[in-house]
């Protein structure tokens, strides 16, 4: 294509619309094919979010001087024959990932103004890959949601309904992938902030085993929890993904030293002879009836592709989340204690001594949902109620990982529901902190035993009180490191079905 050929292409809306629906292979395949440049690709999805994201708020900072240089070195790159799969392919970074020179917010008020000096270790492997950072993706602050709507800067809306929200914490990501605002992103899982917000916004998305992806750079949460991984529109997209993604680095402490895989080397494989775990607690009390109803459809569909069915039971489900919020808030408590105003972090204006300094710039700085994890987290660890809580929570965290354990002696991936129900409306959830913390009940135990999961989208539920039918996404759960069984048998799913290629209605 010409110089100059982005203002050809978006006067042309199929091949607009051929070029954002398609998939990181297409992608890679037409720049290495000089059918268009990367240049050309990176405007076209700068302008996608110029027109898009004041309604959307998926992203939070575009740097288009910056994209635009890191597309024309790719350029160069596939030009002397050195390009690698996701060179010169838009990719949108989850707010919490620190990138050189980037604005990294982190979604609170307390980083608003904070300009990263360095890359993140999941940040400097895209750039080894030559992709091109496309802006950093909104999210709930310091990650804790499960709507994006604890936000600083705003809420996100759902690209399938704007009245609904694109869940949480990693709502700006989905919802750029699923609005076709980036090819891929990035997310952060610590009890389901790659899945559920996947599974909101009809998008595939996996959180690896912990310790494949180095925390280095990644703004902490509950560092025992955390783990990044992709969001994108297909399975085989997120293999790729991964293989940028992971990789043992000596910074991060609880890096594992393995191998580097191939991601993608199990997709095409058959899946006759899988068996399937359906644990009977995913689908008691609490799931909605049309998430059930398309959960059993996939199963099905699996069933058919030569899969068999397992029942099995992981008794301490329901204590995932009770479990979850005594340690997550713990390790955040102890994470966030080093935004104080003078080292990281907004400052107050005014005060009168040290003390002062100190509170009135953390009062300020942290959005309420922060506070109240704080206050949580120091409550547990307190003397006196250390062993009541934050001892008794760490005893069950082993029991739920050695319920997996045990289910794994019977079946090779567990599957139910990534979410209780469809996307909810904004503002439904936000003044009840328990109902919001529930929407994690099915996700939160595997950041808990630090298994891989993911979440493929499979149908739509009723519709709801705005008229639209929201996705439902399927729950995958692997053994550890089983990482490249899921992604096979989440895209022997996609090439039998289509829900993963559904976009929303102006997409
Ligand atoms: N929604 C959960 C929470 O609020 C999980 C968030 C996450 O995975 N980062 O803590």
């Amino acid at each position: 294509m010409a110089r100059g050929g982005f203002f050809i292409l978006a006067s042309f809306p199929s091949l607009l619309n051929k070029m954002i629906n398609a998939s990181l292979k297409q992608l890679a395949d037409q720049l290495a094919a000089k059918k268009i440049s990367s240049v050309e690709l990176t405007k076209l999805y700068l302008d996608q979010i110029a027109t898009h994201n004041p309604v959307y708020n998926a992203y939070l900072s575009v740097n288009a001087k910056v994209s635009l240089a890191q597309a024309a070195a790719a350029d160069e790159r596939i030009a002397s024959g050195n390009g690698l799969p996701l060179t010169g392919i838009p990719i949108a970074q989850k707010d919490i990932f620190c990138a050189k020179g980037w604005r990294t917010t982190c979604g609170s008020k307390m980083l608003a103004d904070f300009i990263a000096p360095y890359d993140a270790h999941v940040i400097e492997q895209f750039n080894r890959a030559g992709a091109v950072n496309l802006g950093k993706t909104n999210m709930d602050e310091f990650a804790m949601g499960s709507s994006n709507e604890t936000s600083y800067f705003g809420p996100v809306r759902n690209p399938w309904n704007q009245k609904a929200v694109p869940g949480g914490s990693s709502g700006g990501a989905a919802s750029a992938v699923a609005a076709r605002l980036c090819a891929a992103a990035t997310g952060t899982d610590t009890g389901g902030s790659i899945r559920q917000p996947a599974s909101l916004c009809g998008i595939t998305g996996i959180k690896p085993t912990y310790g494949t992806v180095s925390r280095y750079g990644m703004i902490a949460f509950a560092s025992s929890l955390d783990q990044a991984g992709p969001m994108a529109k297909s399975a085989e997209d997120c293999a790729l993904m991964l293989n940028v993604m992971t990789g043992f680095d000596e910074r991060d402490s609880t890096s594992l030293q393995r191998e580097k895989e191939d991601y993608t080397r199990d997709l095409t494989k058959p899946l006759a002879g899988l068996r399937i775990g359906l644990p009977k607690e995913f689908f008691a009390e609490g799931l909605s009836s049309d998430v059930g109803a398309r959960i059993q459809e996939a199963i099905a569909e699996y069933r058919k592709l030569g899969a068999s069915i397992v029942g099995i039971s992981l008794p301490n489900t329901k204590l995932a989340v009770p479990v979850y919020y005594v340690l997550a808030p713990a390790e955040a408590s102890s994470n966030l204690s080093r935004y104080d105003g003078v080292r990281y972090g907004h400052r107050a204006d005014e005060y009168t001594d040290l003390a002062d300094m100190y509170e009135k710039s953390r009062s300020q700085g942290f959005g309420e949902e922060v506070k109240r994890r704080i206050m949580i987290g120091t409550y547990v660890l307190s003397h006196g109620y250390y062993d009541a809580y934050y001892l008794q929570a760490q005893k069950i965290r082993r029991l739920i990982a050695q319920d997996f354990t045990d289910a794994f002696k019977q079946c090779d991936v567990i599957m139910g529901p990534t979410s209780p129900s469809t996307a909810f409306n904004l503002g439904e959830k936000g003044d009840d902190p328990v109902q919001m913390y529930l929407s994690d009940i099915y996700t939160i135990a595997v950041n808990l035993a630090g298994l891989p999961g993911m979440s493929i989208p499979c149908g739509f539920g009723d519709a709801c009180a705005n008229n639209t039918a929201m996705p439902v996404g399927l729950q995958i759960i692997g053994n550890y490191f089983d990482e490249a069984r899921m992604l096979n048998v989440a895209h022997q799913y996609q090439l039998a079905t289509d829900w993963h290629t559904r976009r929303p209605q102006g997409f």
